[in-house]
C-alpha cells in the first residue's frame, strides 16, 4: 500500500493540537514532553486523513501500534482516540482548530479577500483589544506576485506606538529572499524575532499566539517561540495589507485571505471570526465581525487550480 502525504493544513492542525506531546505518553505515563514522533493513521489507512483519524505519537508508540506481531495485547484504536482527545482537550483552549471544518482547509477554496497592497487594508479594532492577556491572532493567506515584499499583518500598540509585524521579503531582497520575518517595531527601533523559510505560492496558515512573556509564531508547519520582553505592548488594532511606512520605502504586498481569527486564550473565547473563503454573503452574516472595517479590498473568486 502506497503511503499518501497527510495534507499540509491538515498535518499543522493534528501537530498543533498536539503540541508533539503523544498521547500514551501523557495518558499512561503521565509524561507530557514534547517528543519525537510521527502522525499515525489510526485505521491504518494512510489515505483516510480525516483529522478524527489521526494522532501524533513517539516513534515507540507509533511502532507498537502499527505492529501486527506483538505478543501481547496491543493499543485499540479505541484507546489512542480517547487518549488523544483527552490531550487536546487539556493542551488546547482554542475550540476553533478542534471545530475546523475539512473544507474550510481545502487549498481549493476559490473565496478570499484580495488586497492591492497600497489602497486595501483589513483594520480591526476593538476597545476591548488591550485587555486581552493572552490571544491568538491565526489566518490563512496567499501571495500573488512573489516579487511585492511587504507587511502581511501588524499589530498596533497605539498608546505606546509599538507594533508586531509578519513581514515578508521579496524573492529578489538580496539578504532575505522570499523569508518571512516576525519582527517587534518600537520608538527606538526595531529587532527581529523570528525568520522562517516559505514555501510562497502556496495557501499558507499562520497564527500569532502572544502572552505576557512569550510570542509563538506558526507559519505553515514550522513553529518558534520567542522570550519577549516588551511587557507593556497592549493590543489596540489588527492590520492586514496596505503600505505600512517602516522608513525603507513603499512595501506594496499584493496578496489573499481567506480567514482571520483572534481568540483570547485565557478566557477560552473567540473574539472576532472573519471568514472570507464563503464568499461575501456567507462573511455578512457572521456573528463576531465586531469592530471589522474592510477599506477597499473586495470578495474575489479565484479560478479553480488545474
Ligand atoms: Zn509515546
Amino acid at each position: 500500500m502506497s503511503r499518501k502525504a497527510v495534507p499540509k493544513d491538515i498535518e499543522t492542525y493534528v501537530l498543533i493540537d498536539s503540541k508533539r506531546t503523544c498521547p500514551l505518553c501523557a495518558g499512561i505515563d503521565g509524561d507530557y514532553k514534547v517528543k519525537l514522533g510521527q502522525i499515525a493513521h489510526l485505521d491504518k489507512d494512510s489515505g483516510n486523513s480525516k483529522s478524527d483519524n489521526l494522532a501524533f505519537l513517539c516513534h515507540m508508540h507509533h511502532s507498537m501500534y502499527d505492529s501486527t506481531t506483538s505478543q501481547s495485547k496491543n493499543y485499540t484504536i479505541g484507546e489512542v482516540k480517547y487518549y488523544r482527545n483527552t490531550l487536546t482537550k487539556k493542551l488546547n483552549v482554542n475550540p476553533i482548530r478542534e471545530n475546523i471544518k475539512p473544507e474550510r482547509l481545502e487549498p481549493s477554496r476559490p473565496n478570499c479577500l484580495e488586497f492591492d497592497g497600497i489602497n486595501d487594508v483589513l483594520q480591526i479594532r476593538d476597545s476591548d483589544f488591550n485587555k486581552l492577556n493572552e490571544y491568538s491572532i491565526s489566518g490563512t493567506f496567499k501571495l500573488y506576485d512573489e516579487r511585492y515584499p511587504g507587511v502581511l499583518i501588524s499589530l498596533d500598540s497605539i498608546r505606546t506606538r509599538a507594533r508586531f509585524i509578519i513581514i515578508y521579503y521579496s524573492s529578489e531582497h538580496p539578504k532575505y529572499p522570499s523569508e518571512i520575518h516576525l519582527k517587534y517595531y518600537h520608538k527606538k527601533g526595531n529587532e527581529t524575532l523570528a525568520t522562517m523559510n516559505f514555501d510562497k505560492m502556496q495557501w499558507t496558515f499562520f497564527d500569532l499566539t502572544v502572552s505576557e512573556k512569550k510570542i509563538k509564531f506558526v507559519l505553515g508547519s514550522q513553529s518558534l517561540s520567542v522570550i519577549h520582553p516588551y511587557n507593556d505592548f497592549r493590543l489596540d488594532r489588527i492590520q492586514v495589507g496596505g503600505s505600512i511606512w517602516l522608513g525603507g520605502g513603499i512595501m506594496p504586498l499584493s496578496c489573499f485571505l481567506s480567514r482571520l481569527n483572534i481568540f483570547n486564550i485565557e478566557e477560552d473565547v473567540l473574539v472576532t471570526e472573519l471568514l472570507f473563503d464563503y464568499g461575501e454573503e456567507y462573511y455578512n452574516n457572521l456573528p463576531n465581525t465586531k469592530g471589522a472595517r474592510i477599506l477597499g479590498s473586495h470578495f474575489i473568486k479565484l479560478p479553480k487550480p488545474n
